[in-house]
């Protein structure tokens, strides 16, 4: 079975887990602080603050952004629900815009449109591991006074410009679950160049409280364990070489499938790096078969593909509801919601696996 995630674990990260747990400190203490400033070196920024999940690093994101009840902030709808849940706990509203279909990221060219007094902040997210279209979204930024929310949950190690995901805005946001290009089961972390928002970000991690049993705001118990970052510093001193055996994975598949009809291939874009947290194909009308045969198919023959995401989120009844939006508000999403498919591309798939891939889609689709 070669399956569409796998978690690489090695000795390092066993030998680490084992010596937190021999220290007697198991939860937030000197492993997440050598994470904290691990990650901050790694991505550029001033700071990085654990939490954990890729959700709560959403979450005192946007109340570090400021976001209150009733302001609004601009993301797309083809996500993961995350994305826009916490915008939703904060009482402010989701704004959606549609994404471009190129790079399945959000229509930087839409955004000017549905902005208004109550918008605090933008929130691209660099979907499948391609940061978005930053320098477009940064002019509007500056020019309406909103903050940039990077959901780079899937982006750990892309660059714009030769910049890393998390320094491209005012917050970036990461995720550490089990399936990212970089995980410790579950976890998160936020990057900031900004010390105010960084204090925020610690307070709001540990219940608000700005001194000893001083709470300054509302807050969450949103803290990472040692024994977590002790898995996610080995993982982040492996980050390079994960992310190259993944583009090395889509070299290959990219020019195995460059020819075959009703098929595209990811594109990067120009001044982007890719991380291939998804390697995702389009299914166009002119193939033979469906994305949904196709992904059967591939089944039957012990290879699990994903499909990210089937459902815009507008079409999430509850969301629909709180939102206003209706299917038919966002049609390039709603179509490639029905069209793509990603492939296992992890650095755990070997050669003869990605050889295998390809020639399943080649006989179903070229015979
Ligand atoms: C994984 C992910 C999240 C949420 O991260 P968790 O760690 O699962 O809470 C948010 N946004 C995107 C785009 C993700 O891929």
């Amino acid at each position: 079975m070669i399956t569409i995630a796998k978690p690489e674990v090695g000795d390092e990260e066993i030998r680490a887990v084992n010596e937190v747990l021999k220290s007697g400190m198991l939860a937030q203490g000197p492993k997440v602080a050598e994470l904290e400033k691990a990650w901050a070196e790694y991505c550029g920024t001033k700071h990085a603050l654990a939490v954990n999940s890729g959700t709560a690093a959403i979450h005192a994101a946007l109340f570090a952004a400021g976001v209150q009840p009733g302001d609004e902030v601009i993301t797309t709808p083809f996500s993961f629900i995350a994305t826009i849940n916490p915008i939703i706990m904060l009482g402010a509203k989701p704004v959606l815009v549609d994404i471009d279909k190129a790079t399945f990221n959000i229509d930087a060219t839409k955004i000017e449109a549905v902005i208004t007094k109550k918008t605090k902040a933008i929130m691209p997210v660099h979907l499948y591991g391609q940061p978005a279209d930053v320098s477009a979204i940064k002019d509007l930024a500056e020019k309406h006074d909103l903050k940039i929310i990077e959901d780079a949950c899937q982006a750990i190690g892309s660059e714009y410009r030769g910049k890393k995901a998390g320094n491209l805005g005012s917050l970036g946001c990461f995720s550490l679950y089990a399936t990212k290009n970089i995980m410790c089961g579950e976890g998160g972390m936020i990057t900031t160049n900004d010390d105010e928002q960084a204090k925020l970000i610690r307070q709001f991690r540990q219940h608000g409280m700005s001194g000893s049993y001083q709470y300054e705001h509302l807050g969450y118990n949103y803290r990472l364990t040692d024994l977590q970052a002790a898995i996610a510093v080995e993982q982040l001193k492996k980050v390079d070489r994960f992310n190259k055996a993944r583009q090395e994975n889509a070299r290959f598949f990219n020019e195995e499938l460059k020819d075959v009809r009703g098929i595209i291939t990811p594109k990067v874009h120009a001044n982007r790096t890719h991380v291939y947290h998804q390697y995702t194909i389009i299914i166009e009308d002119t193939c033979n078969v469906t994305r949904d045969e196709l992904a059967k198919n591939l089944k039957d023959k012990g290879v699990i593909a994903g499909v990210y995401y089937p459902q815009p989120l507008h079409h999430i009844e509850h969301i629909a509801k709180r939102t206003g939006y209706r299917v038919g508000d966002f049609p390039n999403t709603e179509d490639l919601a029905k069209r793509v498919i990603s492939l296992p591309v992890h650095p755990g798939i070997t050669p003869e696996d990605r050889q295998k891939i390809t020639e399943i889609i080649k006989n179903m689709i070229c015979n």
